[in-house]
């Protein structure tokens, strides 16, 4: 947006930023149409994006990752939405399901899975919600019980980003089912174990080119060193530690669709004319873009500083909250103000304001709800 420049963006990270913004328009860009209709993307463009650096920068070289930080997955992902990519899994995959490995995993764990994530040989997937419990995450049903040296677990998930192409997934289950929170493990299952399934790839209202699906577990028997974490009962806390990221990042897609949306209709009002102007001369069309555009700047200057607060260790729960919940409550005001300058157009799928539109709805809702986002910010009061 113009020439402001993020405080944590330094030379190297716009050097990425240009190299991927190209690759996303040469290689994903011109696919949008056929994985929309799809309804997933293609299997192989995960491993064109492992070619090209895009999965798992913010892992260190010698798991194969970019060794980078996460101010590198975040310029991949950001440029993804600036480019108008469609689908593509990443956030998931790279910012939330590959630091879950690094920081909770043992080295053997680490060296099995990070390799074929940042490759783009196994794609990552986290499963908390059922189809019982979402918001109430201490109340999954699904069990990890352990028998001998393994772990059987039973249960479903929902809703799942990159169920259908995941290669791992990391369960969120009750290890302990007479426990709350102090009972839940995570626990890593590969797509070729035995007793787990995949099941429909759900349509839904936007995000059509990407996957969500749900995921069945009967009876399914994975050894016990597939448990992140070297003691049981730990994963609430994990989890409670890696949304901070999780939330940030989702804040910092919503920052994007926003300038995105803005740019879209700046270039759509200059172009259409009625009443014998351009709808941009209305005096109305230049106040709205006016408000869209201070918003979008207010957004992204108090993500920019959560991103400079996570680089120093410092981005707590609340904070992380409310970035999720204010920079994604304007993307959906933002976008809707948006959509109306287009007029009909912006009812048309071939417009791409209208697929913003679709897309930004979810943004309110996972990661945990903006109502969960408040709930936490207001246990700081
Ligand atoms: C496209 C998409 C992708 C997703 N990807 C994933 C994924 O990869 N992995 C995953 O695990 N999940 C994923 N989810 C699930 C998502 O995180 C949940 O839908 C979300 O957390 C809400 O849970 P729920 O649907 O059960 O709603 P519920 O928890 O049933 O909430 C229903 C309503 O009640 C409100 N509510 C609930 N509790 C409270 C409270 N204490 N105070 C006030 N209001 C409350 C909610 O805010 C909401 O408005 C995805 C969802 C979608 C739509």
């Amino acid at each position: 947006m113009d020439n402001y420049t993020p405080q944590w963006m330094d030379e190297d990270l716009a050097i990425l930023r240009d190299a991927v913004r190209r690759f996303y328009e040469n290689e994903f860009v011109p696919q949008s149409d056929a994985w929309i209709e799809q309804g997933k993307i293609d299997r192989e463009a995960w491993l064109q994006a492992g070619e090209a650096g895009l999965l798992c920068a913010e892992i260190p070289t010698e798991y194969g990752g970019g060794g980078g930080d996460y101010r590198h997955d975040t310029v991949i992902q950001e440029e993804a939405l600036r480019t108008g990519v469609v689908g593509f899994g990443n956030q998931v995959h790279s910012t939330i399901v590959a630091p879950y490995v690094l920081n909770y995993g043992t080295e053997e764990q680490k060296q099995r899975w990070l390799p074929k994530m940042a490759s783009g040989e196994a794609v990552g997937a986290i499963a908390m919600t059922e189809p019982n419990t979402g918001s109430d995450l201490q109340n999954v049903r699904t069990t990890a019980i352990r028998d001998g040296d393994e772990y059987v677990i039973n249960g479903a998930k929902t809703y799942i980003t990159n169920g259908q192409h995941a290669g791992l997934v990391i369960v969120v289950a009750k290890t302990d089912p007479s426990e709350g929170a102090k009972g839940i493990s995570l626990i890593v299952v590969e797509d070729t174990d035995k007793g787990f399934a995949k099941g429909r790839n759900l349509k839904k209202l936007g995000h059509h080119a990407a996957d969500t699906s749900e995921l069945f577990f009967d009876d399914c028997r994975v050894p016990v060193d597939r448990r992140l974490g070297v003691e049981e009962g730990k994963g609430f806390y994990q989890l409670m530690q890696q949304l901070p990221q999780e939330r940030l990042s989702i804040a910092q897609g919503g920052v994007a669709s926003m300038e995105r949306a803005i740019d879209l209709t700046v270039d759509f009002v200059k172009e259409r004319k009625a009443f014998g102007q351009t709808v941009f001369d209305f005096q109305n069309t230049k106040f709205k873009l006016a408000e869209c555009k201070t918003e979008a700047l207010i957004a992204r200057t108090f993500v920019d500083q959560c991103v400079v607060w996570h680089m120093q260790g410092e981005l707590d729960a609340t904070r992380a909250s409310m970035a999720k919940y204010w920079a994604t409550e304007k993307q959906g005001e933002v976008i809707d103000q948006c959509l109306q300058l287009h007029g009909g157009a912006g009812y048309m799928d071939e417009y791409e304001i209208s697929r913003l539109y679709a897309d930004a709805r979810v943004q309110r809702i996972y990661g945990g709800t903006n109502e969960i986002m408040k709930e936490l910010i207001s246990r700081s009061l």
